[in-house]
């Protein structure tokens, strides 16, 4: 079986993410918005009682060295609601800055809040990207009926996770989990987090792969 993940938003929670994900070889695809990064670290929200922090622009590249990067549109809006213009920009100019950055092909998308339409769609697509992700829970999750209405099999945090893992197993399939390190809000959830990264790395039936190495092939 191969088994994906991705993590949105391009937070500083990323930085203790991405250390365990490489302590135990896990691949993973981050969903980045290049237009709400300032050069230092920056305030973005409250999530309970924590405060949310983005990265900065001078430490992306080192934090996310050797992890796949996707398009999660320049700046976030609900792009439904966009003028053509404002599409276009948002999913096409972010895709160009993210590779510039990093130096890699971006051919992923993940709608902001979700949100999508056939008008989003076509933007999407036309911006050179092969896959999206919504916020759909799917299972099977692999092969989607449409690349860009792609969903996941659960978030990390899914009392079920187990169980989704173990049906894809069953049928060599694709596990996919995603969420967002901010919800990582104690160490027990971190403990509980690498426990899932250490068993799927210690299962001989489980392949990390990167998100576009599925829909490349
Ligand atoms: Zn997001």
């Amino acid at each position: 079986m191969r088994v994906v993940q991705s993590w949105d938003d391009g937070i500083v929670d990323d930085v203790r993410l991405t250390e365990l994900l490489r302590r135990y070889g896990a691949t993973a695809t981050f969903n980045l918005n290049p237009g709400l990064h300032q050069r230092q670290r920056s305030f973005s929200w409250r999530y309970g009682d924590k405060e949310v922090w983005r990265l900065g622009l001078d430490e992306l590249v080192e934090v996310y060295a050797g992890f796949e990067i996707a398009n999660h549109s320049l700046t976030h809006p609900y792009l439904p609601d966009l003028s053509p213009m404002d599409l276009e920009r948002e999913v096409g100019d972010s895709r160009r800055w993210l590779q510039d950055w990093f130096q890699q092909p971006v051919r992923g998308f993940c709608y902001p809040f979700g949100g999508f339409s056939p008008a989003v769609k076509a933007a999407i697509h036309t911006a050179g990207h092969i896959y999206a992700r919504t916020v759909a829970e799917l299972d099977p999750v692999f092969p989607p009926a449409d690349p860009l209405e792609f969903g996941a099999n659960c978030r990390f945090a899914d009392p079920a996770f187990w169980t989704g893992y173990e049906r894809a197993k069953a049928i060599n399939g694709v596990f996919f989990f995603w969420g967002h390190s901010y919800e990582l809000v104690n160490e027990a959830m971190w403990a509980d987090l690498e426990n899932k990264i250490a068993g799927i790395s210690a299962d001989l039936a489980a392949e990390w792969v990167n998100l576009e190495t599925l829909f490349a092939g």
